[in-house]
């Protein structure tokens, strides 16, 4: 997942606002309906109307096409020409070959990084790992899940390839999708400590292990997964607001400036 940062306190989910805050606007809604997305909230195959979304948002169309276009990029959602945006639909059979294919590139990257990373890089993944231990102990699973894909992306940036950084964007996208509707609520996604111990391994420039534990650590995730998790059936008109009530909130009361 790339980038949603967190965006200004001073964006509102209304029209009239100052082109500067346009932008911000835009994240939210991207901040909301990704959120919702990994959490596995909106069930597989819904499609997301635009007329609809921006009803609900209070925005004009053209600003959620912009979002569900970065989120189709992120294949967090499928944009199908002259049909529309929809919820992913993916099956297991294709969680396998992801996984797979994740295992032979990161086992890559991870083995190539081993004893070539400075204090600082290896200080990032390490809080980076905790941002994702304190997600995960607030329960915060859509966060959780992000977290948990940036740790790998962080890793292919560090190779410095523009390849690398690219498929790998496009697996992880995947399979946080994956995770969302497959893995059961009680487990993390990446669990802290392989992340602890992936990185010590690099650390240590250790290849043989980085490598070894990366392929355990993606293999561990996909045996979390389970067919029929739980099924959502909730109304996708309700997750959307209470997703953009829940980016609203923050914003209801802004610390009141000087007047
Ligand atoms: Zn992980």
């Amino acid at each position: 997942m790339q980038r949603s940062g967190p965006a200004g306190c001073k964006a509102r989910l209304i029209p009239s606002l100052t082109p500067g805050s346009m932008v911000e606007s835009e994240d939210l809604i991207y901040q909301a309906l990704s959120k919702a997305l990994l959490a596995g909230e909106l069930p597989p195959g819904t499609q997301l109307i635009e007329t609809r979304v921006a009803a609900i948002f209070e925005v004009s169309r053209e600003r959620v096409r912009k979002v569900l276009h970065r989120l189709g990029h992120e294949r967090l959602i499928d944009l199908i020409p002259n049909k529309g945006a929809f919820v992913t639909d993916p099956t297991l059979s294709q969680a396998r070959e992801i996984y797979e294919a994740r295992r032979i590139v990161e086992g890559g990257v991870v083995a190539r990084l081993a004893g070539r990373l400075t204090l600082t890089q290896i200080q990032t993944l390490r809080k980076h790992s905790e941002l994702e231990a304190q997600a995960l102990a607030a329960g915060d699973r859509a966060r959780s899940i992000q977290l948990s894909g940036q740790f790998h992306q962080i890793l292919a940036g560090f190779c410095n390839n523009a390849f690398v950084i690219r498929e790998l964007q496009e697996l992880i996208s995947r399979t946080s999708m994956l995770v969302a509707f497959f893995e059961p609520d009680s487990a993390s996604q990446c669990a802290c400590d392989e992340h602890h111990e992936i990185v010590d391994a690099i650390q240590e420039g250790d290849m043989a292990r980085a490598s070894k534990m990366m392929h355990i650590h993606l293999s561990l995730i996909e045996t979390r997964l389970q067919p029929n998790s739980t099924p959502r059936t909730l109304d996708s008109d309700d997750v959307l607001r209470r997703a953009r009530d829940a980016v609203r909130e923050p914003l209801a009361k802004p610390a009141r400036k000087r007047k």
